[in-house]
């Protein structure tokens, strides 16, 4: 599938989520505005219908009666004493009940023209207060029964903000879920791309080297060379030459796979460093004189020791040079730079090659990454060389950093501890 096809589809798939997600808000306001109207219609219903019983309850009127003539201020005393507060306000309960309300609620009976009404008068709207007129228990219109629920904006609230984050928390998940799938599949992608790569440039690796020797021997098994001894010595050393090339070839392969699961065996010792990069550079000489190329290497006269295993630190410095030889145009020149800095060395490998443009520079320890522009793709390599560098260095608790600038060169900075001797 095609990148930009595959960006699409994600694109797509996301806005569906958050179209899903808009419209389940949409519903989830839509059903609190309901339930609010619901609600609201039914607390009216069931004070008119209380007020109806409570009407046909002569008795009962006339305690009320008598009650507001008598003090208007101390009302509700009055009302309690007498017994009647606590009939009305079961019978308001009994309704709320019948409509399936079981909210904490209060009461009160104020007089028309009392500023406690007008008051409450403004918070009406907001539906937390409701009231009724009491004309039919007082045959005058001069009192109103107000009931106010003070949780039922929490109620609500409790209500539909569970909805509202169940919602929010499972659509979330779904979004991470998408997103971990598409990582997924751009790995498998990735890892797709990498073995296809792999395969070209193995098969080309191996192509040129092969063919030289086969016509090299083909030469000497025909007697081409006739009488001149020269000649033979010539195909020997070519067959000699591209054999060693094969041979760093399967070993670079076989480390592959160690690379890929990080698992080498070290065995570690007190080595001097002088003597790992010289071992180095001896290995490096044949492709060193290919390109007419010169390494400047100085030790230092008082040696410096690290405790690595050596082997694989004669390969951490070979790879270090082969590609400084392999990534130049020109005649390489290479210098190699060894400094003390407190408990620590730090080793400089700087070539004079192509450079590695600033924007690439933090993926080249990446496992199979290649520079994907410039003439770095004329020279093959299987991209496993510095991340094989950076595992080694760091498991003997190393750092490697690069420096460089495209057409520059660049500079390879290993530090490692120091041992003392
Ligand atoms: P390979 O050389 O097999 O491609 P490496 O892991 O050794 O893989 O290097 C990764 C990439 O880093 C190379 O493809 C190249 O683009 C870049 N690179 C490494 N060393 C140098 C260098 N000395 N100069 C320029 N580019 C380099």
């Amino acid at each position: 599938m095609k990148t930009g096809f595959r960006k699409y589809t994600f694109v797509l798939a996301l806005f569906i989520i958050l179209a899903l997600l808009a419209t389940q808000i949409k519903w989830i306001i839509y059903s609190i505005r309901f339930q609010d109207k619901v609600f609201e219609k039914s607390v009216e219903l069931a004070l008119s219908e209380t007020m109806t019983t409570l009407t046909a309850d002569k008795p009962l009127c006339s305690m009320v009666k008598a009650c507001v003539e008598c003090d208007t201020a101390r009302l509700k005393t009055q009302l309690t004493t007498a017994g009647v507060w606590e009939k009305i306000h079961d019978a308001i309960e009994s309704e709320l009940r019948s409509y399936d309300i079981d909210l904490e609620y209060e009461m009160y009976i104020l007089e028309n023209k009392s500023e406690e009404l007008k008051a409450l008068q403004k918070e009406f709207d907001n539906g937390l207060y409701y009231s009724r007129c009491m004309g039919g228990i007082l045959g005058h219109s001069g009192y109103q029964l107000v009931v106010e629920f003070p949780s039922r904006t929490r109620f609500f609230f409790a209500k539909a903000g569970l909805m509202f984050l169940g919602s929010v928390v499972l659509i979330f998940l779904l979004i991470v879920s998408l997103y971990n799938i598409f990582r997924i599949y751009n790995r498998e992608i990735r890892i797709a791309q990498h073995t296809k790569e792999l395969l070209n440039n193995v098969s080309h690796e191996f192509k040129t080297p092969l063919s030289s020797i086969a016509l090299a021997s083909n030469m000497i098994r025909k007697r081409r060379y006739g009488t001149n001894e020269q000649k033979l010595e010539n195909y020997a050393e070519l067959i000699f030459k591209e054999n060693r090339k094969l041979q760093n070839l399967v070993e670079s392969l076989l480390r592959l796979e160690a690379v890929e699961r990080n698992a080498f065996d070290y065995s570690k010792e007190d080595v001097a460093i002088s003597d790992v990069i010289q071992e180095a550079i001896s290995t490096c000489e044949m492709l060193l004189d290919e390109k007419q190329g010169s390494i400047l290497y100085q030790p230092n006269p008082d040696k410096m020791y690290v405790c690595v295993d050596r082997l694989h630190f004669i390969n951490v410095f070979v790879n270090l040079l082969s590609n400084a030889i392999k990534y130049s145009k020109n005649e390489p020149q290479i210098k190699i730079e060894t400094i003390k800095q407190n408990d620590k060395l730090r080793i400089e490998v700087t070539d004079n090659g192509i450079g590695i443009p600033l924007k690439f520079q933090k993926y080249i320890f990446n496992k199979y990454y290649r520079v994907p522009t410039g003439d770095v793709h004329n020279t093959k390599g299987f991209g496993i060389g510095l991340a094989y560098v950076k595992q080694i260095v760091e498991a003997h608790n190393g750092t490697i950093s690069v420096e460089s600038e495209t057409e520059n060169g660049t500079t390879f900075i290993i530090q490692l501890p120091e041992i003392k001797k």
